[in-house]
């Protein structure tokens, strides 16, 4: 076991951990400050687009960022990792210059431009948001609004903004004093004190860690040198321990492999479901869509019509009866398109896509929003779940 001597400074402590006995001396949390900042000066990612000034410069200490720019890319990195947000994140700045902008925009616009990135909520939750902040703190129609909020509890009451989210905000843009609990945070801490259970368990503690380590003279720097040290040497698998400035009174050093905390929560087998999907052309060549309705998973998304497959029912049956009781219709099953596998958070289902011939009934938005008869060529223009834009492809590549 590698046992540093400042860990003469974590008292009380068993091992594996007891993230309540744990306590931090104020030369250690000195230590560890300095050392993280030190190591963000030379290693960190300074070329994140929304963390630098208009010039392309870093902010100077206690100097305002554009919160709406690092609101955008909090909102987006939620669910999503910084280098599947950046792409994403200079269209949206190009779609939606400002707030005002986003605020004005069409829901539909939107939903497009979130397309891909998935957990369409985000995108419907932060719309709202914007439309609030835009009401009640612009003092022109054509400006920015006037007056960010700047205290936790305004944020919080913003539709889609957690703890996280506000703090991020807060300490990004402002330089507020705001400790920060993102993934890469909760991997970092959760291994400095070696924490004995699953983060989702220990989150109230990992808030006070935080807090309790943040250095509140320099917060931005040192969140964003916490989080860039959890992306670049603590991370996920092989952790690189030798370069970290945090190695010498870091609990999960001393074991052999460090990288086993955090402790894994038990995995649960999802649920695993059949769908079959029915792509309806009619004698125009048009295709049918329906849009999901507002409350729910992937909510105002348009997707191809279809439902579960009921035990002993060929999935050809499945999609004749959805599309008689999700839209009033009568299909002829033809040929087959595509097979996908797709895994979201509480489930695992495949699609089976088989292309329909319309028969008979007008279609009717029984279990959606709207449908709509579209020229394949013309689906680009509507916001479609990741899994969905696969069929689209197939389609096309058919009709070709
Ligand atoms: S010493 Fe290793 S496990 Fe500990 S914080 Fe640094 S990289 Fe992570």
């Amino acid at each position: 076991m590698v046992l540093s001597v400042k860990l003469v400074d974590v008292v009380g402590r068993q091992f594996p951990g007891d993230i309540h006995s744990l306590h931090f001396s104020n030369e250690l949390k000195k230590d560890l400050r300095k050392a993280l900042l030190e190591w963000f000066e030379n290693n960190g990612r300074h070329d994140i687009p929304w963390k630098l000034k208009e010039n392309g410069s870093r902010p100077n200490k206690g100097e305002q960022l554009s919160v709406y720019k690092i609101w955008v890319a909090e909102v987006m990195l939620q669910q999503t990792q910084l280098q599947v947000v950046l792409p994403f994140w200079n269209k949206w700045m190009k779609a939606f210059p400002s707030i005002i902008s986003f605020a004005n925009a069409d829901e539909q616009e939107v939903l497009l431009h979130w397309q891909g990135l998935g957990y369409y909520s985000r995108a419907r939750r932060f719309h709202a948001a914007a439309k609030i902040i835009t009401k009640t703190n612009r003092s022109s129609v054509f400006t920015e609004p006037v007056v960010w909020p700047q205290d936790l509890e305004s944020w919080l009451a913003l539709p889609g903004i957690g703890r996280t989210t506000a703090n991020s905000i807060l300490s990004s843009a402002f330089d507020a004093p705001f400790p920060l609990l993102d993934g890469n945070v909760k991997r970092v801490l959760s291994r400095l004190i070696a924490s004995p259970q699953p983060t989702k368990d220990c989150l109230k503690d990992l808030w006070v860690l935080s807090e309790n380590l943040l250095d509140r003279d320099n917060s931005r720097n040192f969140n964003q040198g916490l989080m860039d040290l959890g992306a670049k040497v603590c991370r996920p698998s092989n952790p690189k321990c030798s370069i970290c400035p945090w190695h010498f009174s870091c609990l999960a050093y001393s074991f052999d492999n460090p990288a086993i905390f955090p402790v894994k929560p038990e995995k649960k087998e999802l649920p695993f479901e059949v769908v079959g999907i029915g792509v309806v052309l009619n004698q125009d060549g048009y295709v049918l869509i329906d849009q999901r309705l507002n409350n729910g998973l992937l909510g105002g998304m348009w997707e191809f019509p279809g439902g579960k497959q009921e035990k002993s029912e060929a999935i050809q049956e499945t999609i004749v009866r959805e599309l008689q009781e999700e839209l009033g219709i009568e299909v002829a099953v033809e040929q087959f398109l595509i097979s996908l596998n797709h895994s979201y958070t509480h489930k695992k289902i495949r699609f089976e896509v088989y292309l329909c011939k319309w028969i008979h009934g007008e279609p009717k938005p029984l279990a959606s929003q709207k449908v709509l008869w579209v020229k394949p060529s013309a689906l680009c223009k509507y916001p479609f779940p990741a899994a969905n834009a696969k069929m689209i492809k197939a389609l096309l590549e058919f009709l070709q």
